[in-house]
């Protein structure tokens, strides 16, 4: 259990908030120091539950869980209408210092980089699979994968997450989170499937794929339009050199181009629109882990419904049948003929 510490111990650790670390959606994060010794990240949340007991029962959920990809929180405070939360401090900070960094002092090479995806897929598991509650966290992006002293990342930031029983996966929303351009898109269509840990899958994915690439994914400067949305392109050079070696200037070495192909297939699973064409977090582990060879060609990701149903319909239309996803397909046509125009939902 996370122990409990008072307003005035959380000055004297931050030295009266001293050093600021960042500052998200919940609040500021300061730097701060125990008195038996280590540093602590420590959150103060703008706009916390209102409800102390709620937020106490939050943080011993959250206290429960162990796992060494996955930030460990240390203690928390509860007074009058002040909560914070204090958390181990990750000596390297959040991963969006590497992923897009231009300075090579901040580059990691892309074995590092393959390593620090697989550690963050098997943080996620563990959340999704691996504790006596399902967690599903709805803002996985780099901001939130923190490194310590050696690299190894921790997933962190339960701030948006909420907690459910493990039988319970479908869960409805009723508003949107997350963060744009990592968000599954069953967080702002309603007519793909419902609401699950794969929307975390998804924002995997495209995580993955900024990893994979060192690249953003959506690039407004892009020279050629094709380049506009990377998930795109590369799935067009993996799909024209399917039985080729892809080359980047990043990946120069056979073997590292092998990792930054599964990574591309990975992401390419991860980030499909339909979340029941997403793999799980295990699965996902178990496709980095795995050979290569052994991930089949993902279909096309797209962006919009309007896509699918487009795609969907033209292969019927040419009456080929594809025996895996027809239920799938017949389902969401079902829904979307109820549901014609995109809702979004907040
Ligand atoms: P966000 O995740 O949206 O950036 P947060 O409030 O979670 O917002 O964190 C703000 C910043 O503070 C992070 O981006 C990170 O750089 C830093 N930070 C958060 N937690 C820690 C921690 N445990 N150790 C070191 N730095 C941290
Ligand atoms: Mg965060």
């Amino acid at each position: 259990m996370p122990i409990r510490y008072s307003y005035k111990e959380i000055k004297k650790m931050t030295r009266g908030f001293k050093e600021k670390l960042g500052e998200g959606g919940f609040g500021a994060v300061y730097k701060g120091k125990l008195r038996s010794g280590p540093f602590v990240a420590i959150k103060l949340l703008g706009k916390a539950k209102a409800n102390g007991q709620e937020f106490i029962s939050e943080v011993a959920t959250i206290g429960r869980i162990h796992h060494a990809n996955v930030v460990r929180l240390i203690g928390f405070c509860v007074e009058g209408s002040k909560r914070a939360l204090i958390y181990e401090f990750m000596p390297n900070g959040s991963l969006d210092k590497y992923t897009f960094s231009k300075e090579k002092s901040a580059s990691l090479t892309s074995e590092k980089m393959f390593e620090i995806s697989l550690g963050v897929a098997r943080g996620m598991a563990y959340l999704h699979e691996g504790c006596d509650m399902q967690i599903l966290h709805f803002d996985i992006k780099p901001h939130n994968i923190l490194l310590d002293e050696n690299f190894i990342p921790k997933v962190s930031d339960f701030g948006l997450a909420k907690l459910y029983p493990l039988d319970n996966s479908n869960v409805s929303l009723t508003v949107a989170r997350g963060t744009i351009g990592y968000m599954a898109p069953e967080l702002f269509y309603q007519n793909i499937g419902a609401v699950s840990y794969k929307a975390d899958v998804y924002s995997f994915g495209m995580l993955l794929m900024e990893m994979a690439s060192q690249r953003r994914n959506m690039n407004p400067q892009a020279e050629h339009s094709s380049q506009l949305y990377f998930p795109y392109w590369i799935y067009d050079q993996l799909a024209a050199k399917e039985n080729d070696e892809i080359e980047m200037e990043s990946f120069d070495h056979e073997e590292r181009s092998e990792l930054a192909k599964k990574m591309f297939m990975t992401a390419l699973w991860c980030i499909q629109l339909k979340p029941s064409d997403r793999p799980s977090m295990n699965k996902v582990v178990e496709m980095l882990q795995g050979d290569v060879a052994s991930i089949e060609m993902p279909p096309k990701p797209s962006f919009y419904p309007n896509d699918v149903i487009q795609r969907d319909s033209n292969v019927e239309s040419s009456g080929v049948n594809d025996s895996n996803n027809s239920d799938v397909t017949a389902s969401f046509e079902e829904e979307s003929t109820t549901n014609p125009s995109l809702k979004f939902s907040s």
